[in-house]
């Protein structure tokens, strides 16, 4: 067993962000949106708030289409909170976001922080390409990396 700390630069180790970020370019190669995760130390009040003010320092309401998707993960408390921006409210339901956060609470129980990214980024990825598939003439608007 691992033993994490609760600090951004490294929580996950090279291979593992190396998995995340794979897991990333993979979503992307079948959707417009852009997905990212942030890792913060620990969430200072409502998470879903302190996501909201990371989206927008991030630059992340700034997509075309206005399809980005934010995993934000609380590492001290193991908490995540996802958001996604305008363009995609507009078009999936509440199940679509809980199909997401299953998928990530189903392998973070187990303490499988990477399978637990790696499985919703997969899913976010699969249900954008449905709403916003991937032009040929696609643009990566969002870097890839893990942000901190
Ligand atoms: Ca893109
Ligand atoms: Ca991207």
């Amino acid at each position: 067993m691992v033993t994490r700390r609760a600090n951004p630069r490294n929580f996950f180790g090279r291979d593992e962000k190396d998995r995340i970020v794979h897991a990333i370019r993979q979503a992307e190669a079948k959707t417009s949106g852009e997905i990212r995760v942030y890792l913060e130390r620990k969430a200072k009040g409502n998470l879903l708030g302190c996501a909201k003010k990371v989206f927008e320092k991030l630059g992340m309401t700034k997509t075309k289409l206005r399809n980005g998707v934010l995993i934000y993960f609380s590492l001290l408390d193991r908490q995540f909170a996802i958001l996604g921006d305008q363009g995609i409210h507009d078009r999936v339901g509440d199940s679509f976001w809980h199909e997401v956060v299953s998928k990530i609470e189903n392998r973070f129980v187990q303490n499988d922080f990477v399978g637990g990214l790696e499985a919703g980024i997969q899913e976010i990825g699969e249900s954008l390409g449905k709403f916003f598939p991937r032009r040929s003439d696609d643009i990566d608007e969002l870097s890839n990396e893990i942000q901190q």
